[in-house]
């Protein structure tokens, strides 16, 4: 018998014509197919019809599965000679756990393949215009997660930074983030925008400033899953133009 193996597949931030071909043929190899919660249906017709397919998200029927008992099933449905992809939204490394599953997998025997996916903090801002790295406003761009777990970020290290801030899982919490920031030292007329459902047919956005962005996102209901961006890359996007003045920086 052939290595068991397990291939992590990306699927990008929902339209499913942003898969890579890579991703694309791994799910026509599939037998078995484990996805997650943020998976758009569409996404799943390039697996064959005779695979079987189990949601292990959040959401997704299966309250909450427990990691390890989804890298259990991997293992033991790799070792009985299954063609497992792994399927998780976005890319699998980023804020999707793909490096654990890796590392269980290879403690277990299993030959692991990643392949890539477009990740949600680059897709949706680019789906509104923004450039995340324009040179003429940043240096740089940096992924963090805003769910305020046991890892928190540096908020007054990354308002100091200079860099586009693109946040993950923020909107929840995103006052108590937007305190944070300008605790650092972040201008409260900082460009920033939340782009919700980035990619799918629910797509919403708004673009605001730092201090009005709990505000927004309250007043135009925008909901998880979003992406919060703060910085002055903001002011690329179209909408900017026409986004009104009262949202564009606080009255003074
Ligand atoms: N691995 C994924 C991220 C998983 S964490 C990736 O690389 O994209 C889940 C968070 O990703 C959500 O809370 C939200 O912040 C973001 N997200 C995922 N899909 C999104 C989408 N279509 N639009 C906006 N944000 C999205």
């Amino acid at each position: 018998m052939n290595t068991p193996r397990v291939t992590l597949v990306g699927a990008g931030p929902g339209d499913p014509e942003m898969l890579t071909i890579k991703a694309v043929r791994a799910l026509r190899r599939a037998t078995l197919v484990l996805v997650d919660d943020l998976v758009a249906d569409g996404v799943l017709c390039f697996a064959r019809r005779s695979a079987r397919v189990i949601r292990v998200g959040k959401r997704g029927g299966c309250a909450s599965t427990p990691q390890a008992f989804i890298h259990k099933l991997m293992i033991a449905e790799a070792q009985r000679g299954e063609r497992v992809v792994r399927l998780k939204g976005g890319d699998p490394f980023v804020f999707g756990r793909g490096g654990e599953e890796c590392d269980a997998l290879r403690a277990a025997g299993i030959e692991v393949e990643v392949i890539n996916g477009l990740t949600a903090g680059l897709a949706a801002p680019a789906a509104v215009g923004i450039p995340v790295t324009d040179r003429r406003f940043t240096q740089g761009v940096a992924l963090v997660t805003g769910h305020g777990s046991e890892h928190e970020p540096d908020w007054a290290a990354l308002a100091r930074s200079g860099l586009t801030l693109v946040i993950y899982m923020g909107v929840a919490r995103v006052q108590g983030l937007v305190d944070a920031l300008l605790r650092g030292g972040l201008r409260s007329d900082t460009p920033a925008a939340v782009i919700s459902a980035a990619h799918t047919p629910q797509q919403r956005q708004a673009l605001c400033c730092l201090a009005t962005l709990a505000d927004t996102v309250a007043a135009e209901q925008l909901p998880s899953p979003a992406i919060l961006v703060v910085g002055d890359v903001v002011r690329a996007a179209p909408m900017w133009l026409t986004t009104p003045a009262a949202a564009r920086r606080i009255a003074l």
